[in-house]
This record gives C-alpha cells, structure tokens and sequence, in this order.
C-alpha cells in the first residue's frame, strides 16, 4: 500500500465510524500525513494496526448534568469525557467549559493530547473532557453548583492513576477547586486527581504560568537554534486567557516587544507594547474583574480596539496564537506571510488550519504545532502529580527549571525528526517524536 493510500483509507476509516466531527478529522489528518511513512516502513506497526487503534478512544463518557440556577430554575447540559490512549501513563488533559464544546472538538484536543504528552517524556495518557456550559456571566454560586453537579457523575471514572483531569477554556482555578472539593468529598480520599489546583491545597508551583512560560521557551529554543534571540523581535498574541497572558510575561522577561491581545469581541493593538504596568492592568481585568479587552483601549493611550478580527494584519516577527482552534485561516496566513512574520508558536491547541500551516511551510515560516509549543501545561501538570504522589511541594525555582529542559528536550525530539534540507519541520518531528513512544508502547503490550 502506498503512504497516500494508507492515509486515505485511514481517513474513510475515520469518517465513516465518525461523521459529522470536522475537527476530529482535521486533527488525524494532520497526524497520518507525518507518520503514515512509519506504518508503511514497519510491518509490525501495520500488523498490529497501531494507527486504526490510535484513532479510536479507549473510552467515551458521556453524561447530563443537571443543575440550578439563581433564579431557582433548573438547567441542562452535557458532560463529556473522552479517555483517548491509555498506553504510557494515566489519561491526562483538560476540562473545557464553553458553548462550542462538542464531542468532536474533544476527541481533536484528547487525540492531539495523546502526543503531547508523549512528548514530554512523561507517564501520560491523552485524554479531554468538558461541557457545553457556558461560565460566562454566572455567579459564583451557579459556577459552583454546575461543577459538583459534573463531578458526581465524573467522579466513577477518574482517580489518580486512572485519570486526571486539569483546567482549559473555562476552566480556571476557580472551577478547579470546585471540581476538586468535590472529588474529594465524593472519594473520601484526598489524592492528586486534578491539576491545576491551588497552592494551598496540593497544586504546584508554576503550573499557572505552565502553557505561556513553555510557549515562550519553545520559541527561544528555535531561534537559537538558528542562532537568533527573542529580544529584540516585535510579537503578536491572540488571547488573554491563562496561555495569552504568561506568554505575554514571560516574552517581556526576555526582551521581546508585545504588541497585541484579544478576546471573543476583538483584538487590541498597542505600538508601544505592553510594559510591566500595562500587563498587571490586563491581568486584574481578564483574571479578577473578568472584564472585556476593549477597556485596555479606553485606559491606555495610543492603543487601539478592533471589533470582531484578530491580531493577524498587525505586523510582526512572531505569532503566538493562543486563543482557541482554527483561528488562523488561509487569509490570516497570507497575511502574516506578507506583513513579515517569521516564526508561528501555537500556544493554543490547532489554532491554525491545514491550509494556514501549508502557507507556513511554503514560505519558510518556522512553525511550532501546539502539541509540542504548548506541552509547557501538562508537564507541569505531570511534575504535579509526582509532588502530590510524594506529598511534596517543590519550589519555584525548581519546578521552572524542569519545564525548561522538559521544553528544550521537546525541542531537541524535533529537530531529530523533523530535519528536512534546509530546515526544520517542527510539524512533522513532533508527530513522528509522539507517534514512536505510543507505538512501541502499544505493540509491547499486545492486542488490547
Ligand atoms: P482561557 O479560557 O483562559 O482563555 C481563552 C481565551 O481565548 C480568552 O481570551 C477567550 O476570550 C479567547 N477565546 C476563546 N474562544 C474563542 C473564540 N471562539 N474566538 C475568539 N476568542 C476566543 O483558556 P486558556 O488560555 O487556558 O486556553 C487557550 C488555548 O490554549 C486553548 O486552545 C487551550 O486548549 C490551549 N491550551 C491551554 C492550556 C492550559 O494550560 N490552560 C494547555 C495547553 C493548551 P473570551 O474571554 O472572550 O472568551
């Protein structure tokens, strides 16, 4: 069979014993077109049928979550929790809480986790999970309720070597601490089950900062490796959520200029960049206050607000996207293309399309996949569950040092199996990195 054939048959695969999942399909689409060469060199692999049992979950869980609102009425939604591939660790991955959450969009992010975690070298399987509820503009008290109501039926199919779940869209330290008392009241046992925890209650250091840090580190590692810096070199961010907003940090810590911030109404652009004043403002009004972006405007002089667009006309040398999936189409692409913009750090899960990340390659954009830009949150959440095993608390110091060799060393997985002529193709080095541990895992443990 021909590598073509192979992804195409994997593909009707696909489609037929899942139709009607568009994001699914892109995200194993994106896969089979790096590794299907592997299957194809390696009868074992083909023998085993390691890539048709990829692309099933081991597990799907799906349950109605009943709960009340303020007013005393009763509201519905649908929980969710997808147990992708169990083979190297655990099932680990996020909990999103928003409107646009359906089973397709949480079988991409549990299949695209299944190589992220891979990539840190860490025991983790990949796994997702989430509802349709929207946090957004509910008191606290109906947050709070929402998530004891979703963990009583979660609750029978998590635990701390079975599976732990942690925070994504919509679900902040907040919504994790809520899930957390309850999982803990419901086990009547105080065990490591969710990351993302609060400090005083097992959760580790640096694991806010997590996604952003590890982006930022991801992308210094590739410009090094072409023996540049990230000072110096003017960034856009999409965003202003957990990933956007320690991006943003951690890329002023190292001397680059930030130049742009969104949300679901707009984006913001400020020529002068954001300062150490003006990210402590953004932080108060998207964390505390939970406000809209386009007050940044109205505070800030200079600053401008896009109704409805994102940040990709603004000119720039790197893009970190980090706001949600398919946020970067061919247009955008085209766009980041003309304007100059040399290097795309997905801080977001699949933010760009197929047809984006070809603009990329073809025009020589260096381009980090979310799978190995943004594994900067699971790492730590991994390193969490090692200090929760050991009922240990590391230090900060620490546990930063670790996310950036872990992210070095994602790095360096890349490079070795991505290096094409005349560059790296970090998408394909990613995918190939992942898929072999999974593989071997898979095929030494037999037909299960
Ligand atoms: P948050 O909920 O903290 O922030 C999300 C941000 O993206 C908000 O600014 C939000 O705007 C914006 N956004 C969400 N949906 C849309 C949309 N449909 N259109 C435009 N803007 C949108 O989430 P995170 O920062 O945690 O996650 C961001 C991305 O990073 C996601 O793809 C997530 O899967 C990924 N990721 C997160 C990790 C983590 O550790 N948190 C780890 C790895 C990946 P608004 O406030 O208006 O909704």
């Amino acid at each position: 069979m021909s590598v073509q054939a192979r992804i195409d048959a994997l593909m009707d695969l696909v489609k037929s014993r899942s139709p009607h999942e568009p994001e699914f399909h892109q995200a194993v689409h994106e896969v089979a077109g790096s590794v299907a060469h592997l299957v194809e060199d390696n009868p074992a692999y083909a023998d085993a049928r390691i890539l048709e049992r990829l692309v099933e979950p081991d597990r799907v869980v799906i349950f109605r979550v009943t709960w009340m609102r303020d007013d005393e009425s009763i509201a519905i939604n649908r929980g969710y929790r997808v147990q992708f591939n169990g083979a190297i660790g655990p099932y680990k991955g996020g909990l999103r809480f928003h409107p646009s959450v359906t089973l397709s969009v949480l079988k991409f992010l549990g299949f695209e986790q299944i190589f992220k975690n891979s990539l840190t070298g860490l025991p983790m399987g990949g796994g997702k999970g989430g509802s349709d509820f929207n946090p957004k503009g509910r008191s606290d008290a109906e947050v709070m309720r929402f998530c004891q109501s979703f963990m009583i039926e979660l609750h029978r199919h998590i635990g701390p070597d079975t599976d732990v779940p942690a925070g994504d869209i919509g679900v902040g330290a907040r919504e994790v601490g809520y899930l957390f008392g309850q999982y803990r009241r419901l086990a009547n046992a105080w065990t490591g089950t969710m990351t993302g925890k609060g400090i005083a209650f097992g959760g580790s250091r640096i694991r806010t900062e997590a996604t952003g840090y590890g982006s930022v580190y991801f992308a210094q590692n590739m410009l090094h490796h072409i023996s540049e810096e990230l000072a110096g070199k003017t960034c856009t961010v999409s965003g202003s959520g957990n990933v956007a907003l320690y991006t943003i940090e951690k890329a002023l810590a190292f001397g680059a200029k930030v130049v742009t911030a969104s949300d679901s109404g707009g984006f913001i652009h400020d020529p002068e960049g954001f300062d150490a004043e003006k990210l402590a403002y953004l932080k108060n009004l998207k964390e505390v206050e939970r406000g809209r972006i386009s007050e940044y405007a109205k505070k800030f002089k200079g600053a401008t607000f896009t109704k409805d667009q994102r940040p990709w006309s603004v000119p720039c040398d790197v893009a970190f996207p980090s706001a949600t999936q398919n946020e970067i189409g061919l247009e955008d692409a085209k766009g980041l293309a003309k304007n100059g913009c040399r290097l795309v750090c997905e801080g977001a899960n699949m933010p760009s399309t197929a047809e984006a990340i070809d603009v990329f390659h073809d025009g020589g954009i260096l381009f980090a996949p979310g799978k190995a830009a943004n594994a900067g949150g699971v790492t730590v959440s991994g390193l969490e569950m090692m200090q929760n095993a050991g009922f240990m608390s590391w230090t900060h110091d620490a546990v930063e040092q670790r996310l950036a060799e872990i992210m070095r060393d994602i790095h360096a997985t890349c490079v070795q199996h991505g290096q094409e002529e005349k560059r790296v193709n970090y998408l394909k080095g990613a995918n190939v990195g992942a898929f072999l541990r999974v593989a071997e895992a898979m095929l030494a443990q037999g037909a299960v």
